[in-house]
């Protein structure tokens, strides 16, 4: 490798000071910021690719700091999970989530299944199903309207621990989704090994399906061989009506994306299902 001379030495060192100077505010401001309730829930809308109906909803958190103003997902989460104050996070956005989703009830979006990140740390502690199945009867909610979100880098952390874990969620009723498929380790065995019902094909390849010959020979592949292990697709970061005409006609069964819908609030949200219903 080149050896980087003095500026550019500088420079990174520069590059690094900021970075780690950046993450210890970000940690520094993360402390006391659930209880002073600077986080809220926005919703990102999943449709059904062949009738456009709604059919599951993302939360997707966001953090205005009384510090720091507001900050991004990508900004706050990696702070929280070398913490390990992702764990207590996690939780109120299961809590808040279920909550919304209770609140819901009994209207328009009955049906619709509300969809949760989940980071390795949350799967990690012995109590989390217990956490899952108390939110679920607190807020009157059934099981099937929950579905978590989870990376391939969970699976690989502690895959025994996991393979159970997953096996409980499983029995309660809860989806298991594994969210940016194909930018990870990506192992296929994961797709057998683990119970998922969902696979949500990450935006990096949907993204240039118009295009990229390449990369639309990919989702093809990804969606036939999902359908074939009795999966259910997601075509993440939909952006054109292009797009969305290739995917559905790919077979992929659910699409989300800004062309679809941009992650927006609960009332906002309601408007969107109902828009939808009489689609
Ligand atoms: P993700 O789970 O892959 O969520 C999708 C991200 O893509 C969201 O970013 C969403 O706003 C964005 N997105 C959706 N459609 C489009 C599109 O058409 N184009 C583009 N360019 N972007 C689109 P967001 O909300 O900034 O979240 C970033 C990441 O932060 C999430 O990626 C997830 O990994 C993490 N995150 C967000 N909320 C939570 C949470 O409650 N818990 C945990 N553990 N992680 C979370
Ligand atoms: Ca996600
Ligand atoms: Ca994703
Ligand atoms: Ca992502």
């Amino acid at each position: 490798a080149k050896k980087a001379g003095r500026g550019e030495q500088r420079v990174f060192n520069d590059a690094m000071n900021a970075a780690a100077k950046d993450a210890l505010v970000i940690d520094g401001a993360l402390r006391g910021a659930i209880e002073a309730g600077e986080f809220y829930l926005v919703y990102q809308a999943i449709t059904n690719a062949h009738t456009g109906k709604l059919t599951k909803v993302e939360a997707l958190l966001r953090w205005n700091s009384s510090l720091l103003g507001p900050v991004t997902p990508d900004r706050f989460i990696p702070v929280a999970e070398d913490s390990g104050m992702i764990v207590e996070l996690g939780t109120w956005v299961l809590e808040e989530a279920c909550r919304q989703v209770g609140q819901w009830k009994h209207g328009l979006l009955d049906d619709v299944t509300i969809s949760i990140n989940v980071s390795a740390w949350q799967l990690a502690d012995p109590g989390f199903v217990a956490l899952v199945a108390q939110a679920l009867q607190r807020n009157g909610l059934s099981p099937r309207q929950l579905e978590l979100e989870l990376t391939e880098r969970v699976l690989i952390d502690d895959a025994a621990n996991v393979r159970a874990v997953l096996g409980q969620l499983r029995a309660l009723g809860v989806g298991i989704s594994l969210d940016d498929f194909g930018t990870g380790y990506s192992s296929l065995s994961y797709l057998t090994q683990f119970q998922l019902n969902t696979l949500k094909i990450d935006r990096a390849f949907v993204m240039d399906i118009e295009h990229s010959e390449r990369n639309n020979k990919l989702v093809h592949a990804i969606i036939a061989m999902g359908q074939s292990l009795g999966l259910q697709l997601v075509a993440e970061g939909v952006e054109t009506a292009g797009q969305a005409a290739i995917l559905e006609k790919m077979g992929c069964h659910y699409l989300q994306g800004y062309h679809i819908s941009r992650p927006i609030p609960p009332d906002e949200l309601l408007r969107f299902a109902c828009a939808r219903a009489d689609a």
